[in-house]
């Protein structure tokens, strides 16, 4: 029999991938098994926004280290710091960009309140109504569409095994070693680590745990190249928008706008009822986009809990099992919490605190 591996990742999107490249720095014999390819899942499919403008205020501080991280990642991930504007168009999207990244500069981004006309003056491609706006330096991008082929080269370089196309179909835990069944035989472990995404509560039901995971449909759609528009990201008050214009001219726009479909179900669908004010908005804020025709728009899972707040530890009951999923932002903080994770797993004292994902939802909807 082979000897088992130190520990098994299933799911190879960034929560897995950046886990087990810390592990693998720990001194672990590692195994990530994926049923697609890595970052094929949300990892692969997001809209690539880094942007600490539109992060939740308390996990500020965990969005900020994972900006460094993808600036470390560089060019392999198509990383750009071009800063960003949030816009406002009424006096209540004004009062709501104040209330929110007063908040958010609070808690450490380096957000200033800046003139339409400075905004104007940066940016002359965005609309006249434009009433109030926030600027922040860190913000930026990085190219979803490459992290797999990133996270490939860094697994393979670290000497961690990757088995994709490999669902995990069950596991059974015993006595400090897990056995996971997949198609192409059993796959054994002394621990394990969940990291599948919108595809976590089944999971976890494989070894008797209820996680509430359930699944946004997010959609994000691209243009042909267009002449240059605008150079930073662009973030709407509400949160409804994000939007970048890529080197190649095209340009990404995303807003968290929700399609339909489960993840049980394969991949979602686009839905028009919300793609056209998602599109609308988009050239509310940069009126030149009439002019673009789109090529192509698409949906991926983002998992989260009632509380939306990540799952980040060891699951309870079972011992050597833990869990890492649900985080809002997940692209731009997942190297971040991954490596928090590996130290968790490791043994060693995570320099900020994870989210026990054995805590009770009651309450939160
Ligand atoms: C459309 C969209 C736009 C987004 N835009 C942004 C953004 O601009 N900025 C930002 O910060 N965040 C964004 N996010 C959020 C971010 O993409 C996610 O939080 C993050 O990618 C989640 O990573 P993950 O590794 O947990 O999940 P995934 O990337 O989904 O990885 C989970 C993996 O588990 C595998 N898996 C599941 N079940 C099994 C099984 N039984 N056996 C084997 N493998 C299994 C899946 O195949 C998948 O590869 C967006 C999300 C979506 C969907």
């Amino acid at each position: 029999m082979t000897r088992p591996w130190d520990i098994a990742v299933v799911g190879g999107g960034i929560m897995g991938c950046a886990t087990a490249l810390g592990l693998a720095e720990g001194g672990m014999r590692v195994v990530v098994l994926d049923k697609g390819d890595l970052c094929q899942g949300a990892s692969g499919v997001n809209a690539g926004t880094l942007s600490l403008q539109i992060k939740r205020v308390s996990l500020m501080d965990y969005a900020l280290r994972g900006h460094e991280l993808w600036e470390a990642m560089g060019d392999a991930v198509g990383f750009r710091k071009t800063g960003g504007y949030t816009l406002a168009f009424t006096p209540r999207e004004a009062a709501l960009l104040e209330e929110r990244q007063t908040l958010k500069r609070a808690a450490g981004a380096p957000i200033t309140f800046v003139s339409p006309k400075a905004v104007w003056a940066a940016e002359p491609g965005i609309a006249d109504s434009v009433v109030a706006a926030s600027y922040c330096p860190e913000d930026g991008y990085a190219n979803s569409s490459l992290t797999g082929a990133y996270y490939r080269a860094r697994l393979t370089e670290a000497g961690i095994a990757v088995r994709v196309r490999c669902p995990v179909e069950g596991v059974e835990a015993s006595a400090g070693s897990f056995a996971l069944a997949t198609p192409d035989g059993p796959v054994r472990a002394a621990r394990l680590l969940l990291a599948g995404g919108a595809w976590l509560a089944p999971l976890a039901a494989m070894l008797g745990v209820d996680l509430p995971v359930r699944a946004r449909v997010n959609t994000v759609s691209v243009t042909e190249a267009m002449p240059a528009l605008f150079s930073t990201v662009i973030g709407h008050a509400t949160g409804l928008l994000t939007m970048k214009q890529k080197p190649n001219g095209t340009v990404l726009i995303g807003g968290g706008w929700q399609g339909r479909g489960t993840p049980d179900a394969g991949r979602g669908q686009v839905s028009a009822d919300t793609l056209a004010p998602n599109v609308a908005l988009a050239c509310h804020a940069v009126p030149a986009l009439q002019d673009a025709r789109l090529l192509r728009s698409w949906t991926g899972f983002e998992a989260n809990v009632p509380d939306f707040y990540p799952l980040a530890g060891a699951l309870g009951g079972v011992e050597g099992a833990y869990v890492l999923g649900c985080v809002r932002g997940g692209f731009t903080i997942g190297p971040y919490l991954g490596r928090l994770m590996a130290d968790l797993i490791l043994g060693r004292a995570p320099e900020r605190p994870l989210f026990d994902p054995n805590r009770s939802f009651e309450g939160d909807t």
